[in-house]
């Protein structure tokens, strides 16, 4: 991958703050990757590099968005690759978003059971007023409420 190249500078830890001036968009990084739990810390220069990066521990994507960093007492970037979105790059949901469901309807609109088991999914069509027709990773077309999709 192409970030691998950033991953050099690990052992200047105390730079920390240093590193964060206006000028200079270069931050040390440490969080825990949300993926393999791992405390992992690097460089990285927002400006070239963006928010996206990759754990050196499981390869998997990090979101390193500027809020989750930058916000007091942060816990770091809680990315989700599945939907594309952390706490402060919430989805904007419309046909061809990929979703998450809490709160799966049991029934259809006609009262037969949904038999979807997944929780993941992707927006096929917006109804209106918060509801939306979302076919699930199983492909079971379900009607979800806005408040149900995270
Ligand atoms: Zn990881
Ligand atoms: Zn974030």
């Amino acid at each position: 991958m192409e970030n691998t190249k950033n991953m050099e500078n690990t052992e200047v830890a105390e730079a920390t703050e240093a590193a964060e001036t206006a000028d200079d968009r270069t931050y040390i990084v440490t969080e825990m990757c949300p993926h393999c739990m791992n405390e992992i810390e690097m460089r990285w220069n927002t400006d070239t590099e963006g928010f996206k990066a990759f754990c050196p521990v499981c390869g998997k994507r990090l979101m390193l968005c500027d809020e989750c960093l930058h916000a007091e007492d942060s816990i770091g970037c809680d990315y989700d690759s599945f939907t594309d979105s952390c706490r402060h790059n919430p989805r904007t949901y419309r046909a061809g978003s990929k979703v998450r469901v809490i709160g799966l309807p049991e029934e259809k609109p006609g009262g037969s059971p949904y038999t979807s088991t997944e929780s993941r999914g992707k927006i096929t069509e917006c109804l209106g007023d918060g509801v939306y027709l979302v076919e699930m990773l199983d492909g079971e077309s379900i009607i979800i409420r806005e408040e149900n999709l995270v």
